[in-house]
């Protein structure tokens, strides 16, 4: 325990620590977090479906063989394999060990910011679930509910977590909070993230429906998005909230010309199998989730930055 305070209270451990304890940790941090990023490839693949997520172990999509588990190391595998399934050959896309590669380094990074802490793990576990979020937007073009579930589920342990390390995280303090925001700053910006857009989304679709842009029955912005932008508000707070919808609205609007200006068509996503609707995105589209998540990764860890920015002006 004493050892577990002492870490907690140096600011960075990975360049703190001795150089070869630092490497060491960082080793371990990168194979934990490439492990939970290949579960996390199989969330995506199978929760759109509604497959579950640990039976049966994984096949290849090609020849149905099952995969054995020397097959199936984080990144290592996919690259001694060189891309193909050993059986049949079929290439392994790129993206399964992309994603264990990211949230490989999202594990370092938590740690390396935020020191052996709650708010690391935290920060952590709710960036794996943004990732998830992001690449079944990607696919599918719907985000569901288990993403907002769970971005709220990590904010509340997060909290008391937190607070039984550090009291001020009970205090109320709006705007001038510290790294980790306070039980009132979340439930707001929790509330706030998921209202604003869902209100926004309501206008949006009435105004482009009474105008012709969409037809009676097409949404401007799903309900999907709303979700996310509450569950990231409970996960970084009122006061960073602003930030991550600037963020994704400035990234996604930046991939959104570069992709129209170079002629690049979206991957019309696949339609999920059973999906009632049957709806297919219009061209030129492209998914805000996506950016969103994105935005909400960066804010977790660079949030800080704006929040010092924006206290003076809201100091009373
Ligand atoms: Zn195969």
């Amino acid at each position: 325990m004493e050892l577990l305070t002492e870490l907690a209270a140096l600011e960075s451990p990975l360049t703190t620590l001795p150089p070869a304890v630092a490497l060491v940790l960082a080793m371990w941090l990168m194979m934990v977090g490439s492990s939970v990023g290949s579960f996390l490839n199989v969330v995506i693949a199978r929760v759109p479906k509604g497959e579950s997520v640990v039976h049966p172990r994984s096949r290849c999509p090609q020849c149905h063989t099952m995969i054995a588990w020397y097959d199936n190391i984080p990144l290592l595998s996919w690259l001694l394999l060189r891309a193909k399934c050993r059986q049949c050959g079929t290439s392994i896309s790129a993206r399964y060990p992309f994603v264990e590669l990211v949230v490989g380094l999202i594990a370092v990074a938590a740690v390396a910011k935020f020191g052996v802490s709650f708010r690391a793990l935290e920060v952590f576990a709710a960036s794996t679930v943004l990732v998830a979020a992001a690449f079944i937007d990607l696919d599918t073009w719907t985000i569901p509910y288990f993403v907002v579930v769970s971005l709220v589920v990590i904010a509340g342990l997060g909290t008391a977590l937190e607070g039984w390390m550090d009291p001020a995280v009970w205090r109320f303090e709006m705007f001038v909070e510290g790294e980790v925001p306070n039980l009132a700053s979340r439930v707001l910006g929790g509330a706030v993230g998921f209202l604003g857009l869902w209100a926004f989304a309501v206008l949006s679709t009435t105004y482009f429906r009474k105008t012709g842009r969409l037809q009676p029955d097409e949404e401007a912005m799903g309900l999907g998005d709303a979700l996310l932008l509450g569950g990231m508000g409970a996960v970084v707070g009122l006061a960073a909230l602003p930030l991550v919808l600037f963020a994704g609205s400035l990234q996604g609007a930046v991939v959104g010309i570069i992709m129209r200006a170079t002629g690049a068509e979206h991957p019309e996503g696949t339609p999920v199998e059973d999906d009632p609707e049957d709806w297919i995105p219009p061209k030129g589209s492209v998914q805000f989730g996506p950016f969103l998540a994105l935005a909400g990764i960066e804010v977790a860890f660079f949030g800080r930055l704006w929040l010092e920015w924006l206290a003076p002006y809201f100091r009373v």
